[in-house]
C-alpha cells in the first residue's frame, strides 16, 4: 500500500485525549463496533472521563473462530505507540488480512489513567502488567527489591538523602551488574504500595475491564492472537516480541513459528525484560481451556536503560513528595513522556513497519493450523 507521506505521522497523538478522538474517529470511519468502559476512579487533567476503548470488526462476539486482541496502553504512558500503531491498523484496513471467519479487537488504553497522566501505573501506583494474578492466592516475595526500595524513593529529590541513594544505586549495580538491577526493580513486587512496580494487593479496575473486554470478545473463539504494545526496552525504534509460555506451556513455541526465531522469553532468559509476575497475558487464563493463545508483547526501544529507570524513579517522587505543577515537576513530566515515546517521524515510521509485519504473521497465523 502507498501511504502519503504525513503516514503514520498523522495516525499519533500529543495526549490522550487526541488519542482517544483519533481511535474512536478511525474505528467508526472502517466500520467498527464501538463500546468504552469509563474508569469510575479519576478523570483526565482537563476534567474529562477517562475510557478505554474497544473497536472490534468481524464475526460478532460468540461467532468468530479466530480473535486478533491488540492492547494499547497497558502502561499508561507508553500508550502513544500503541495508540498510533491501532489507529494505523484501522486507516489501513488490517482486519481485512484475517481470515473471514476471524474478528480484529483493538482495545485502546487499558490504562487510560496512566497514559491521560503520563504514568506507567495506574491511578492507585499499580503496575497492571504486574497486577493480572490470583490475589487470594498470595503474593510472590521479592527480596531484591526490598533491598533497594529506600533507594529508589528517596524523600529529597536534591541533596545528601538523593545523593546518597544514587551512590548506593551505583555500587549496586556495580558489584550485581545491571541486568541484575533491572531485574530486582522491575521484576514485580507487592510489600510497597508506594514504590515502583507495585503489583497491587487486588485486581484494579484496568485489570478487571481487561477480564470484561477478553471474555466478552474471546469467548467461543478457538484460536486467540494476542500482542500488547510496549516501549522503554531496547534500542530506539527496535521492536523486541517478547513471548510467555502461556496456559498450555506452548506460547513461546507457537509464538516462534508465527513471528520468527528472533521472539524471545524471559523464562529462556534471553529477552531484554525480566521475568515478571502477573502478565497481561493471565487474562486468558478463564479461556484457556477452550482457546489456544498466543499471546507476545511488543517491546519498543527508546531510550537507554538507565535513562528510563531514572524517569521512573523520578515520575514515582513526583507524585509521592513533588508537586506536578512546578517547573521540577513539568520537567519529569517531559521526561517520563520521553523515555517511553519516541516523538518523532522516523521513530513511528520504524515502529509502525514492525508492527504492520506482525499484524499480518498474526493473521497468517490465525489461519495457518487446523481449529480445535
Ligand atoms: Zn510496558
Amino acid at each position: 500500500m502507498n501511504l502519503p507521506e504525513s503516514v503514520p505521522d498523522s495516525w499519533f497523538s500529543a495526549d490522550y485525549a487526541e488519542a482517544r478522538a483519533k481511535f474512536r474517529t478511525a474505528a467508526e470511519r472502517a466500520g467498527a463496533a464501538l463500546s468504552a468502559h469509563r474508569n469510575p476512579n479519576a478523570r483526565q487533567p482537563d476534567g474529562g472521563d477517562l475510557t478505554t476503548d474497544v473497536a472490534r470488526i468481524g464475526p460478532a462476539p460468540g461467532e468468530a473462530a479466530g480473535v486478533l486482541i491488540v492492547s494499547s496502553g497497558t502502561h499508561g504512558v507508553e500508550g502513544f505507540c500503541g495508540s498510533g500503531c491501532q489507529v494505523g491498523m484501522l486507516e489501513t484496513g488490517a482486519a481485512d488480512l484475517l481470515p473471514p471467519d476471524c474478528a480484529l479487537v483493538l482495545v485502546h488504553a487499558i490504562n487510560p489513567y496512566g497514559f491521560a497522566w503520563l504514568r506507567r501505573v495506574t491511578e492507585h501506583n499499580i503496575d497492571l502488567n504486574r497486577n493480572n494474578l490470583d490475589h487470594s492466592a498470595g503474593h510472590p516475595a521479592n527480596e531484591k527489591y526490598a533491598g533497594i526500595h529506600a533507594w529508589l524513593t528517596p524523600r529529597d529529590w536534591r541533596g545528601p538523602g538523593r545523593e546518597e541513594a544514587d551512590a548506593a544505586i551505583a555500587a549496586y549495580i556495580n558489584e550485581h551488574g545491571m541486568f541484575a538491577f533491572q531485574e530486582a526493580v522491575s521484576g514485580g513486587q507487592y510489600d510497597f504500595p508506594d514504590g515502583l512496580f507495585y503489583g497491587g494487593r487486588a485486581l484494579s479496575w484496568s485489570a478487571r475491564t481487561w477480564l470484561t473486554v477478553v471474555g466478552a470478545h474471546c469467548r467461543g473463539a478457538r484460536r486467540v492472537a494476542h500482542l500488547d504494545f510496549h516501549t522503554g526496552l531496547g534500542d530506539y525504534g527496535a521492536c523486541e516480541i517478547i513471548s510467555v509460555e502461556g496456559a498450555d506451556g506452548r506460547g513461546a513455541d507457537r509464538a516462534r513459528q508465527w513471528y520468527g526465531d528472533e521472539v524471545k522469553s524471559p523464562e529462556r532468559n534471553d529477552s531484554l525484560s525480566a521475568a515478571v509476575t502477573g502478565s497481561m497475558e493471565n487474562g486468558f487464563d478463564g479461556i484457556a481451556g477452550e482457546a489456544e493463545v498466543t499471546s507476545v508483547a511488543l517491546e519498543y526501544g527508546t531510550q537507554s536503560l538507565p535513562e528510563v529507570l531514572e524517569a521512573l524513579r523520578a515520575d514515582n517522587w513526583l507524585h509521592l513528595y513533588g508537586d506536578p505543577e512546578s517547573d521540577e515537576g513539568k520537567a519529569i513530566k517531559r521526561q517520563i513522556r520521553d523515555a517511553f515515546y519516541g516523538d518523532e517521524p522516523e521513530w513511528k515510521r520504524t515502529i509502525w513497519a514492525t508492527a504492520d509485519q506482525v499484524v499480518r504473521q498474526a493473521a497468517a497465523g490465525l489461519a495457518a493450523s487446523p481449529y480445535g
